[in-house]
């Protein structure tokens, strides 16, 4: 653009130090509000901070625990599903039987759970389906490789309708506190920068305490009896579920236990209002897997007979795009109000003929806190105005710095023909 350029090579002076000390904070202010743009949504190269510190919390709180619960996650956007667990309970039994179940019933559980928030977030879809699972099992405490064996084959065995994810990757949680850092799990699980992973969709608001015993009575009754097709003494699913139902029904207080109410049986109700009142009523023990087990079993027992797992897949899909409530009413053809209500007047559950049912639930949310997408917003425009600003200052500086070599040039050219 300028010609004077060349000619004023030979005439350019050193810049000051302050203008070199005010350049280099307006950068560093220009591209560190970038930085962290990039760090809280994923940006190139970077994985969406908050899903990331979550599953990080999750994993290494799971490893860290002596006694862990199972646990999974299907982070919006990735198609990975993790999975958290101890597969054994107190010695490494190694014999096959016909209650020795090498943690698979568990890891299929907390798979049902993978599919569950995949097909809430439309990540899973039941036409979609992998006839290859990669499946990784972290085994960093040493667990008898039988372990490993048998989770890996599981997902070999599993039924076509379930193959809905492409990646598994399995952590053996021993109590060892083992800690995985981001890089770890970047490189194990989800890749370099997290392709895909959504840095503020979740899909927990749709979800529904009818999933714990959806995952029991899949895993149960529908996976593991093909999964253990081919042990020499399969476990038996079915009769585990069976022994476990007469537990359930017993924990709490069926048949009419008048605190056990389904409400809209979101997980907010069951963790909020029906854990502490059946707490309240004494009895403790009656927590989210049972609840939803005695749920799944009126509906398969008293309701619906012919519901079929694919119903229920089709059940979760619909559920991330009109609500829990509405895809009930959609896939058993009975509202929630009515089959609440039936449940709470059936006088083998809650016993109450004055019962009328509780509404649907409604479709939420899907963010991982209804206020984050505003907080990220905030910080995101905050982060915004600053870069601009420095931006701003970093034109102005060069605008400075032109316009006094500009003023310097016709000096310089002059004297150049003496
Ligand atoms: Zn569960």
């Amino acid at each position: 653009m300028r010609a004077q350029s060349s000619e004023s090579k030979g005439d350019e002076r050193v810049p000051s130090w302050k203008l070199v000390a005010l350049t280099a904070t307006l950068l560093l202010f220009f591209v560190g509000p970038l930085i962290l743009i990039s760090w809280l949504w994923g940006g190139p190269g970077f994985c969406p901070a908050i899903p990331m510190m979550e599953i990080m919390t999750n994993i290494n709180d799971k490893m860290a625990s002596p006694n862990p619960d199972g646990g999974a996650d299907l982070v919006w956007g990735t198609g990975v599903c993790t999975i958290y667990l101890k597969p054994y309970d107190e010695d490494f039994d190694e014999t096959e039987s016909e209650t020795n179940d090498f943690g698979v019933k568990i890891v299929m559980h907390e798979y049902v759970h993978c599919l569950q928030h995949g097909l809430v977030s439309g990540d899973a879809d039941p036409a979609v389906r992998y006839d290859d699972i990669e499946v990784i099992v972290e085994n960093p405490c040493g667990i008898p490789d039988v372990y490993v064996e048998k989770t890996k084959d599981a997902f070999v065995a599993l039924p076509d309708a379930f193959r809905l994810v492409r990646k598994v990757v399995v952590f053996f949680a021993c109590g060892g506190g083992q800690e995985y850092a981001q890089s770890d799990i970047e490189t194990l699980v989800y890749g370099a920068g997290c392709p895909g992973m959504s840095a503020v969709k979740a899909p927990y608001a749709n979800l529904n305490g009818f999933g714990e015993g959806d995952a029991e009575y899949l895993s149960l009754n529908v996976m593991m009896p093909s999964v253990v097709a081919s042990w020499e003494t399969p476990f038996d699913g079915p009769a585990y579920w069976e022994s476990r139902q007469a537990e359930c029904r017993g924990d709490c207080g069926m048949p009419g236990q008048e605190a056990f109410r389904l409400g809209d049986l979101s997980e907010t109700h069951v963790d909020e209002r029906l854990i502490p009142s059946m707490r309240d009523a004494g009895f403790d023990g009656c927590r989210n897997n049972c609840i939803g087990e005695i749920v799944i079993t009126f509906l398969l027992e008293e309701r619906r007979p012919e519901t079929t797992p694919d119903d229920v897949l089709a059940l979760w899909r619909l559920a991330g795009k009109v609500g829990f409530g509405a895809a009930w009413e959609s896939v058993t053809g009975e509202s929630w109000r009515t089959f609440s209500e039936a449940f709470e007047r059936d006088p083998e559950y809650t016993d109450d003929t004055q019962s009328e049912g509780s509404e649907g639930q409604a479709l939420g949310t899907t963010y991982l806190d209804e206020s984050l997408p505003a907080v990220m917003a905030g910080v995101t425009a905050c982060l915004a105005v600053v870069a601009c600003a420095s931006l701003g200052g970093l034109g102005r500086a060069a605008q400075k710095t032109i316009a006094a070599r500009r003023a310097r040039g016709p000096e310089t050219r002059e004297t150049i023909p003496k």
